[in-house]
């Protein structure tokens, strides 16, 4: 603390991210990083980049981005905004479209971020409580708003809401924008994307940090109708005009051109969360389904504070939030590769 900050500085509270930890050999699964590598192709082209270009400015429309992004959805470059991170696209999007007379809504239970930037950004909004089994009723969001935003499946709890809901959604909020957070869409869930041209307050942001393993990158994108990208360019021009750097814009053109080794991840991702969920419901879980690469799992009788620290003697971690209370008995565990996935049974086994 210091005298020099602003009462607005001392009033602000901050995302707290996920350890990072600067010892290796930690089975890091608390974090929700993909456990393989990005493309190989992603790879090569940044390592085909002239350092001596490095001197100059990147592209400041990510062209080569955007272009890749493009021909993946099947959508015009105009209809593609692309930030450092989706971090970064969520704040110009509650800064540029949140900031209304109704309360921002979204759910009780959901990525804590949201909340954070209505701090920043003194944006009014009102939780929505999830449904008994931690579902999002859409219903629910029927009501005066100034905007609506969720993630898709959401998170931490990892639960797919049917792309039909999102329509139905689309169909009765009419009157403010709704953005969709597909952070985890690749691994099981149908893109809200296909519906941007149906729906002229349709917003999705997405992450190369997940499904294409380049969270190191910070790339995240918004997909939605050409006046409401072109908003955020203004956002964004007013802010950064270069959020994406050169490495970043040719490794994430490669990572979207290689579709064959994104779906062959994002398929060992899937099924790895399968076999895992049967091992922990064996000993003793409660597991949420989950479209995502991650399970939120609680124990029949071990506390998620206790059981976090006890696998964390053993050098694995995985994420426990100690608030809001409905969820405090769960961890929220990143799927590793099958011998990570075997460092944390292993290391259950070892202490419970
Ligand atoms: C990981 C995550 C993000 C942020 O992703 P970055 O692109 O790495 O900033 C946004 N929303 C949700 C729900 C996430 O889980």
């Amino acid at each position: 603390m210091s005298r020099f900050w602003s009462d607005f500085v001392h009033k602000l509270e901050p995302y707290v991210p996920g350890e990072q930890p600067k010892v290796a050999r930690l089975v890091k699964l608390n974090t929700n990083e993909n456990p393989y590598g990005p493309s190989p192709k992603a790879v090569q082209a940044m390592a085909a980049i002239n350092p001596d270009s490095l001197r100059l400015y990147p592209d400041p429309d990510s062209s080569l981005l955007k272009q890749s992004v493009a021909t993946f959805y099947g959508i015009d470059v105009n209809q593609i905004f692309a930030g450092n991170g989706s971090d970064e696209v969520l704040a110009h999007i509650f800064y540029g479209f949140f900031k209304q007379q109704k309360p921002l809504l979204f759910p009780d239970i959901t990525y804590s971020f949201y909340k954070v930037y209505c701090g920043l950004y003194d944006i009014e909004y009102k939780p929505v409580a999830l449904a008994e089994d931690f579902s999002i009723n859409v219903n629910d969001y029927v009501q005066p708003n100034g905007g609506i935003i969720f993630p898709n499946p959401n998170a931490p709890t990892g639960l797919l809401m049917p792309l039909a809901e999102v329509e139905s959604l689309l169909q009765r909020n009419t009157e403010s924008l709704v953005v969709v957070d597909e952070a985890y869409i690749d691994f099981g869930g149908e893109s809200a994307g296909a519906l941007i041209n149906q729906y002229p307050n349709l917003l999705v942001t997405q992450t190369l940090s997940k499904s294409r393993s380049l969270a190191g990158l910070r790339i995240g994108l918004a997909i939605g109708q050409a006046d409401l990208i072109e908003g955020l360019e203004r956002v964004k021009n007013c802010f950064n005009s270069y959020p994406i750097d050169q490495l970043a814009n040719a490794a994430g053109a490669a990572a979207f051109d290689d579709v064959e080794y994104f779906d062959a991840t994002r398929k060992k991702v899937m099924e790895s969360r399968e076999s895992l969920r049967d091992a922990l419901a064996q000993r003793g879980f409660s597991i949420l389904p989950s479209a995502t690469n991650f399970l939120f799992a609680r124990h029949a009788q071990i506390s998620g504070d206790d059981l976090a620290a006890r696998l964390r003697k053993h050098g694995v971690i995985v994420r426990h939030f100690a608030k809001p209370e409905r969820i405090s008995e769960y961890l929220r565990i990143t799927i590793g590769t099958e011998e990570q996935n075997q460092a944390l049974l292993a290391a259950y086994d070892a202490e419970c």
